[in-house]
């Protein structure tokens, strides 16, 4: 038994060492990826409920890897975050989303906003504001048309600074949103203190909602909830028809998800516009 237990530490030792090397692999090469850009950004359509109208895009990164190819957020964002390359990954991301939506504009689409993430991580390494501030100057995109998604948990670790942190983003004149609304820890008192325009229904309740009585009633209960507080309610992950007929009933007012479009390269969204039957198909 005690040979068995040694081997086992030892067993465990050599997996947290291995892990801990992966990390630090992983790190490094996306220090180097940072400064080689080899980031792009996806866009997602966020669609309006009741006319089909596209109201905005939501901007999502991807790690162009010369290796892997295409890698997902989840696979380096939390390296990202623990490492605090997000500073610079999370600047790239708010200059590129400022960039692209005034290049569209300026071709005539119409977009009237993109939405850009922000991880709780960010808001403690760097003064937000002041470079969402720069982004916006450098880009010269009109503050209306950038909206900030955040967190729940973002609200709930910066205390009471929390509130006098996000007047002073809205007083830049951006669109603020909570993001994954629903699955953090509450923050229902204090959406009355938030200069809030938007809270987004998490996928997860979305995905249940044909099916999971308590979803569709959370899911009822953030669109009631957010119309008496005057704020706009979108649903994401909406993959089908039966999902919108219901957040249709719900009067919900926007959606994005796989049934209107995944997210796109930007070369592939002037072509989705034009193609989206809009506002009279759905
Ligand atoms: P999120 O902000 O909740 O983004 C929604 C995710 O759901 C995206 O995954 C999107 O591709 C996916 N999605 C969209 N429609 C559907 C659908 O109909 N069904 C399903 N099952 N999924 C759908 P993605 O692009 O892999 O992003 C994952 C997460 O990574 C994001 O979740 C966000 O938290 C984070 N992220 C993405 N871009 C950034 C960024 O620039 N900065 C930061 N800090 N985080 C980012
Ligand atoms: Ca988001
Ligand atoms: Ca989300
Ligand atoms: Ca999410």
């Amino acid at each position: 038994a005690k040979e068995l237990g040694r081997n086992t530490f030892h067993f465990y030792t050599e997996e947290l060492t291995r892990a801990a090397g992966r990390r630090l692999a992983m790190e490094t090469r996306l220090r180097r990826a940072i400064e080689h850009r080899e980031f792009v950004l996806y866009f997602q359509p966020q669609v309006s409920v009741a006319d089909g109208r596209t109201i905005g895009v939501e901007a999502l990164v991807r790690w162009n890897d010369k290796e892997k190819g295409l890698v997902g957020p989840d696979e380096f964002i939390p390296v990202a975050e623990e490492s605090g390359l997000i500073a610079p990954l999370g600047l790239w991301v708010l200059k590129e989303a400022c960039r692209q939506l005034q290049v569209w504009r300026h071709r005539g689409l119409a977009l009237p906003q993109v939405a850009v993430n922000f991880s709780s991580q960010q808001f403690l390494l760097q003064d937000v504001t002041a470079r969402v501030s720069e982004a916006l100057e450098l880009s010269g995109l009109p503050p209306e048309f950038l909206e900030l998604e955040i967190t729940e948990s973002l609200l709930m670790r910066q205390g009471d600074s929390a509130p006098a942190m996000l007047r002073s983003l809205k007083d830049l004149g951006v669109r603020l949103v909570i993001d994954d609304f629903g699955i953090g820890y509450s923050s229902l008192a204090y959406l009355r203190e938030f200069p809030i325009d938007r809270l987004k229904i998490d996928q997860s309740f979305v995905r249940d909602i044909e099916t999971d009585h308590s979803a569709r009633e959370i899911a009822s209960t953030v669109v009631a909830m957010g119309h008496n507080l005057s704020l706009e309610v979108l649903a994401e992950g909406v993959e089908n028809v039966r999902q919108l007929e219901i957040l249709k009933m719900l009067e919900c007012d926007a959606y994005q998800g796989f049934f209107a479009s995944a997210p796109l390269p930007a070369e592939d969204l002037p072509g989705w516009l034009a193609a989206w039957p809009s506002p009279s198909g759905r």
